[in-house]
C-alpha cells in the first residue's frame, strides 16, 4: 500500500482498489505522491493539491482525488551560511517565521495569514505590505523545486531552469505536486512604521505618490464611513528592535476579533441599519486603536510570526482580491466607494468587514503574476455573511475588468472564461503551453480551472 492507511482512512473512504467517488487523502510521506500520481494508481483523476485551503476559488475541489499535503510539515534545512531553507509544503509560514527567528533569519516578504501553506503560497499566489528588492509574491524567494509530475515522474526544478521556475510559481497545481521547496531567507532586518488615518479624498490625493515609492503598504477602506487607516512601512536604520506583544495585539484585533465580533452581530441584530453603524464604529475604533498606538517598528519576523494558528477564523470569510494598475488607484479607490454605495443602495448588501488593500511591487518572477508589467494595488472585499455575497462579488469583478483589474486564480471570484486570456496574453498561451506539456491527459485540470486554461 503506497500511503498511510491511517491518515487515508481519516481523510477519506479508503478504498484497496479503484475508487468510485470523489476523496481526500493525506499523504505522510512525500515518497507517496509518486505512486498516489502513477497513472495506474488507485486513485483516479483528476487530482487537486491543497494547503491550508484557504483560497476563495474552487481551485483545490475535485470529483476524483484532493491531496491534502498538510501532512508534509517537516523544515528540512536552515542553511545559515547560504541563506535558504528547505521545508515541505505541509509547512505552515508562521511555523516556518517562528523557526526561522531562532537561527536570526527572516522570510524576505511580509504576508499576512500565517496559517497557509508554504506550498500553496509558492502555488498560489501570496501578497503582503513589501518593499525594497524582496519580490511582491511570495513565490519569488522560490529558489528551486522538487515536484511529482502529472504522471507520477519526479523532477527537480533548479535556480538556474528560469523558465521552469516562471512557469512554477503560481501554477495552482496544474503542472504537478510540489513536494520540497527551497526558499531564499535573510537576516532578520528593521523597519519603521506608520500609522496614518485619511478620508478617500486625503488618501486618494497621495495614492499616486504612494504607489510610485518604494514602501510597504497596507490599508483598511472603510467606504461608509469615509475612512482609510493606512499601514506603511519603510527601512530604516533608527528602528530599533520591536517587541512581538504589540504585533500579536495588533493581527488579532485585524484578523480574529473583527470577523468573530461582526458575525455575533449579525445574528443578534436583525435591523441592517443599526447593525451596520455598530459595526462601523467598531471596526473604527478597533482600527484606530491596533493601528494608531501599538506599533512603531517591526520585522518580518515579528510581523508574521503572530496568526499561525487562525485558520479557523480564515475559514469562516468570503473574499474576492482584484489587482489594479497602481498608477490609476487615485480614480480607482474613489470609485471603490463609490461602487460599494451604489450595490448597498440598490441591493442592501454590504461587506461587513473593511476592504484589505496592498501595494503589490512590479514581480515578474512567475508568468502568471498580476503585477508582471507595472505594480498594482490589491483590493480584497471581505465579508463574514454569506447572504448577497455571491451577487455582490459578480458586481465585483464587473467593476474590476471596467478598471483594467487583473486577477489571481486562487483568490478572485466570479472571472469571466475569456477575460484571463486579454490579461496576461502571451503569456497565458505560454502557460497553456507548458501545461500540456507535462499534463496532456488534464490529469491535474478541474471544471474551475478549465473554464480558463486549454
Ligand atoms: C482571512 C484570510 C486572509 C488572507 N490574507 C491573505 C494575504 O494577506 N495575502 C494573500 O496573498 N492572500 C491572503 N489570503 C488568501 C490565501 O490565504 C492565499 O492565497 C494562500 O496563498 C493560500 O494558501 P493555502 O495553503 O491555503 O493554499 P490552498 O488554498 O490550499 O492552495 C492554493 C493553490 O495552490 C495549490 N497547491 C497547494 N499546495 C500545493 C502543492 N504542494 N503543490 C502544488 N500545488 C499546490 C492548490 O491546488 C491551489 O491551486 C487570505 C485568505 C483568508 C481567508
Amino acid at each position: 500500500m503506497s500511503t498511510n492507511a491511517t491518515q487515508l482512512r481519516q481523510s477519506g473512504r479508503y478504498r484497496a482498489r479503484k475508487q468510485s467517488g470523489p476523496v481526500v487523502i493525506k499523504p505522510a510521506r512525500a515518497v507517496d505522491l509518486k505512486n498516489i500520481l502513477d497513472p495506474g494508481s488507485q486513485w483516479s483523476a483528476p487530482f487537486r493539491p491543497m494547503g491550508a485551503n484557504s483560497s476563495a476559488t474552487d481551485c483545490t475541489m475535485s470529483v476524483g482525488t484532493c491531496i491534502d499535503m498538510s501532512a508534509l510539515t517537516s523544515i528540512r534545512n536552515i542553511d545559515t551560511y547560504a541563506h535558504t531553507v528547505t521545508v515541505q509544503p505541509g509547512v505552515r509560514i508562521g511555523d516556518l517565521v517562528s523557526e526561522l527567528a531562532e537561527h536570526g533569519l527572516e522570510l524576505s516578504g511580509g504576508h499576512d495569514l500565517m496559517s497557509r501553506t508554504v506550498g500553496g503560497a509558492v502555488a498560489g499566489g501570496c501578497i503582503g505590505p513589501s518593499f525594497g528588492a524582496d519580490g511582491a509574491f511570495f513565490g519569488s524567494q522560490v529558489e528551486s523545486l522538487k515536484v511529482i509530475t502529472p504522471t507520477g515522474k519526479s523532477l527537480e526544478i533548479r535556480n538556474d531552469q528560469k523558465n521552469l521556475l516562471y512557469a512554477f510559481r503560481m501554477s495552482f497545481g496544474m503542472l504537478g505536486v510540489i513536494y520540497e521547496i527551497k526558499l531564499r531567507v535573510r537576516p532578520i532586518r528593521m523597519f519603521a512604521v506608520t500609522h496614518r488615518r485619511c478620508s478617500f479624498d486625503q488618501f486618494s490625493a497621495v495614492a499616486e505618490k504612494l504607489a510610485k515609492i518604494d514602501v510597504g503598504l497596507k490599508f483598511f477602506l472603510m467606504p461608509f464611513r469615509d475612512r482609510v487607516y493606512l499601514d506603511i512601512r519603510r527601512s530604516s536604520n533608527d528602528a530599533t528592535a520591536a517587541h512581538r506583544i504589540p504585533w500579536k495585539v495588533k493581527d488579532w484585533g485585524e484578523s480574529t476579533v473583527l470577523p468573530h465580533v461582526f458575525k455575533s452581530i449579525s445574528r443578534v441584530v436583525p435591523a441592517s441599519g443599526v447593525r451596520y453603524r455598530l459595526i462601523d464604529e467598531i471596526s473604527k475604533i478597533t482600527q484606530g486603536l491596533v493601528n494608531n498606538r501599538l506599533v512603531k517598528s517591526g520585522s518580518n519576523s515579528t510581523a508574521l510570526m503572530s496568526s499561525a494558528r487562525n485558520g479557523h477564523t480564515a475559514e469562516s470569510l468570503l473574499y474576492s482580491t482584484w489587482f489594479f494598475p497602481a498608477a490609476d488607484f487615485a480614480i480607482v479607490v474613489q470609485a471603490y466607494r463609490e461602487f460599494c454605495q451604489r450595490v448597498h443602495q440598490e441591493s442592501g448588501f454590504r461587506c461587513d468587514m473593511p476592504t484589505v488593500g496592498f501595494r503589490v511591487a512590479r514581480d515578474d518572477s512567475a508568468l502568471l503574476s498580476p503585477s508582471f508589467d507595472e505594480p498594482m494595488i490589491a483590493l480584497r472585499a471581505i465579508s463574514t455573511q454569506s447572504k448577497g455575497w455571491e451577487n455582490f462579488a459578480i458586481d465585483f469583478g464587473d467593476f474590476a475588468r471596467h478598471w483594467g483589474g487583473s486577477p489571481l486564480f486562487n483568490q478572485t471570484r466570479e472571472v469571466p472564461n475569456d477575460y484571463p486570456a486579454q490579461v496576461f496574453g502571451s503569456r497565458l498561451t505560454f502557460f497553456n503551453k507548458i501545461r500540456r506539456q507535462f499534463d496532456p491527459n488534464n490529469r491535474m485540470m478541474n471544471a474551475f480551472l478549465s473554464q480558463y486554461f486549454l
